[in-house]
């Protein structure tokens, strides 16, 4: 079956039979040059968007008019692959974040020219030959993110650029150069025209890439975070500490856990909606601020963890006790006392959290039934008792719960 970078090419030998010049661009091509895997193939063409609409709908592919007014169809492949294509273009004005374009008479050089750094301004033709115009392969060799032309111009012609820096710095672990950081600097305040779910696409990206922490220190050095997150006291968070976060996925959540765990809890609210986040990820990280609290709760017995995991898992998921607990641990250093109680929490999960995500052998059912508790509130009482004694292993095959459970029923008065 043709992966998706062969059905790409041809896509470009389909336009280039009708005589236009096409041309894999941007990141896949970076990524190809960088080895690493893409899915996301965009392509460029001089053909105008509604050539590149009939030249596919003759070929029986179907065509979605994704973005037509930028110049961008989306084709789509009977295996379902999609390619975005682009008629080359060039900036008339731009107002910090979109730009009024042209498609008419322009080269491929001027297309490269609006694109952001030097290693995502580059095209590759069918053959595999790359056209670099701005020496992006030798920036991909020095690991540099390197501004087309002006970096200042750069930027406030999209400030969304500042932000794509220090996540491409994060996820490819490349350097920015001092001109980059320098023109961010001196216009962080033009991040306020971005709108809160563009940050919070890129943060996320930032946070999840493989070195976040040095673009959490580049973005602190130059006044990003405190220009997107104003309610965090940045002095006060070691960001070097951050880089010890051992989690294998939503890494994005257990930073931001971390930070509000570091800074006081009143900013939560205000770090949470300067951001535009799920509801589900506002409950996790709701959750991972509240959770010192458990340093004055008595945790004593297995079922004592296991509560408080079984609420983890039920907001964050089965793995979220990694999100969770992790940030968890950067904040023990200075709370000793909390510090016994996570170990305990975490050793009772590795020990019996088969026991706690499995299935108790006596039910709701089996009390009614069996032990002639009637129906109504106190079935779900002796549950509870009963799932705790189960837990800590006072019982194990179902007759013994049964009996137990009258005994529990009995002294409450029930039967
Ligand atoms: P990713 O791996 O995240 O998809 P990408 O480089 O493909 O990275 P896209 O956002 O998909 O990024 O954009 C595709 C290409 O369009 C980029 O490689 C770049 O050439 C250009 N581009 C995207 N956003 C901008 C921007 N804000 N300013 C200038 N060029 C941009
Ligand atoms: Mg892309």
């Amino acid at each position: 079956m043709p992966g998706p970078r062969n059905i790409a090419i041809e896509v470009l030998k389909i336009l280039n039979s009708k005589g236009y010049e096409a041309y894999l661009a941007g990141g896949c091509v970076r990524d190809q040059l960088l080895g690493r895997e893409t899915n996301d193939y965009d392509i460029a063409t001089n053909a105008p968007v509604e050539t590149v609409c009939t030249i596919f709908k003759q070929k029986d592919w179907k065509v979605v008019a994704t973005g037509i007014d930028h110049g961008t169809v989306t084709v789509v492949h009977k295996l379902g692959d999609t390619f975005e294509v682009t008629t080359y273009r060039k900036d008339l004005r731009t107002d910090g974040r979109r730009a009024e374009v042209s498609h008419d008479q322009v080269t491929i050089e001027e297309d490269a020219s609006r694109r952001d750094f030097t290693i995502n301004a580059m095209y590759q033709d069918k053959q595999g030959k790359v056209l670099d115009f701005f020496k992006g392969s030798e920036d991909i060799k020095s690991k540099l993110l390197r501004f087309v032309g002006d970096p200042i111009e750069r930027i406030k012609e999209d400030y969304l650029r500042i932000l794509r820096l220090f996540r491409f710095s994060s996820q490819l672990s490349f350097f920015i150069t001092k001109e980059a950081l320098e023109a961010s600097k001196n216009n962080m305040k033009g991040l306020e025209v971005i709108s809160t779910e563009r940050i919070t696409k890129e943060w996320s990206l930032l946070l999840n890439g493989h070195s976040y922490a040095s673009a959490l220190d580049s973005m602190e050095e130059t006044g990003a975070l405190k220009q997107l997150f104003p309610q965090i006291k940045w002095a006060d968070i070691k960001l070097a500490s951050l880089s010890r976060l051992q989690v294998r996925q939503n890494r994005d959540l257990a930073v931001m856990a971390a930070i509000l765990l570091k800074t006081k809890e009143s900013s939560a609210d205000g770090f949470i909606s300067a951001l535009c986040l799920s509801k589900n990820h506002q409950e996790v990280l709701r959750l991972a601020v509240s959770l010192p609290d458990i340093e004055s709760k008595t945790i004593q017995r297995p079922s004592d963890a296991m509560q408080i995991l079984d609420r983890c898992e039920q907001v964050g998921g089965a793995e979220a006790y990694e999100q969770l607990f992790m940030p968890l641990w950067l904040f023990c250093a200075e709370h000793p006392q909390l510090a016994t109680k996570i170990k305990y929490i975490l050793e009772v999960e590795q020990k019996w959290g088969h026991l706690r995500r499995g299935k108790m052998p006596v039910d709701g059912s089996d009390l009614m039934e069996k032990a002639g508790i009637p129906e109504g509130p106190y079935v779900g009482e002796c549950l509870q008792e009963l799932r705790d004694l189960y837990r800590n292993q006072v019982w194990k095959h179902q007759k013994d719960g049964i009996k137990l459970a009258i005994d529990i029923a009995k002294e409450k008065k029930i039967i």
